[in-house]
Formats: structure tokens, sequence, C-alpha cells
């Protein structure tokens, strides 16, 4: 009995650098880029570079593959990892001002405090003194 093994190398993929689009942008070849894409300059174990385009409706490689290439499932990974910290962040954000906001709510009130900031003037012909 003889078992096919297919032996499936990860080819490793760097992220170089990446490009939000805030507005629509049209290239000087008429190609138009719309705002919300996040391109990615890529580079593959062999020092191969590639711009990996994700899209709401499909992503693309500039590379030959005319598949699902593994620097789109690579960039998606990272972009897809990229989200979820900023989601956590912010969960983590809305968490402290929740808890503060609480603090405030049931801190005791200081009192006398308002009657002192009526009573006091902002301005005045004297100089800044601690005593009145
Ligand atoms: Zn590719």
């Amino acid at each position: 009995m003889s078992k096919k093994t297919t032996t499936t190398v990860a080819r490793s993929v760097t992220v170089l650098a990446r490009y939000e689009l805030k507005q629509d942008y049209t290239d000087s070849n008429g190609k138009l880029y719309k705002a919300g894409w996040v391109i990615l300059w890529v580079e593959n174990d062999r020092g191969e570079r590639y711009h990996v385009t994700l899209r709401a409706n499909g992503d693309s490689c500039s590379c030959a593959s005319r598949k699902c290439c593994y620097h789109v499932k690579a960039a998606r990974a990272t972009e897809d990892a990229r989200t979820a910290r900023q989601q956590q962040e912010v969960a983590k954000v809305e968490r402290a001002q929740q808890t503060l906001a609480r603090q405030l709510a049931t801190a005791p009130a200081l009192a006398g405090t308002e009657a002192l900031i009526a009573r006091s003037s902002l301005t005045s012909n004297h100089g800044f003194s601690l005593y009145r």
C-alpha cells in the first residue's frame, strides 16, 4: 500500500508597506483605484515583490498566478489580524471610559465646592495669592 504524500512548503511573505486609499484615484493609465482599498507591497522568501490589493469584492495580486495565490492569503491574514488588534484597542478604551464614568458617578460630591466657585471672582485687582 502506498500513500501519496504531498509536501506543502509554507512560503513566507513579508509585508514591506501598507497603503490604504482614502479617496478614489485614477492613475495615468486610466485605472481606477477606489477609496477603502488596501494595497500591500509584499516580498516572498525569494526576494520577489508584488502588490496585493485587498478589496471588499475580491482581492488580487500582481503576480502571474490566475487563482488566489499565497501572497493574497498572507496579506489577507495580516490585514485581518490588524483589524482584530484595532477592534481590541477600541474595546479597551471603551471599557476604560465606562469604568471612569462609573467612578465619577459614584464619587462623593465635594461639599460646598459649587458655592465656593460661585463666590470667587475670576478677575480682581489683587495679584495671585494663596490667601485672601
Ligand atoms: Zn500573488
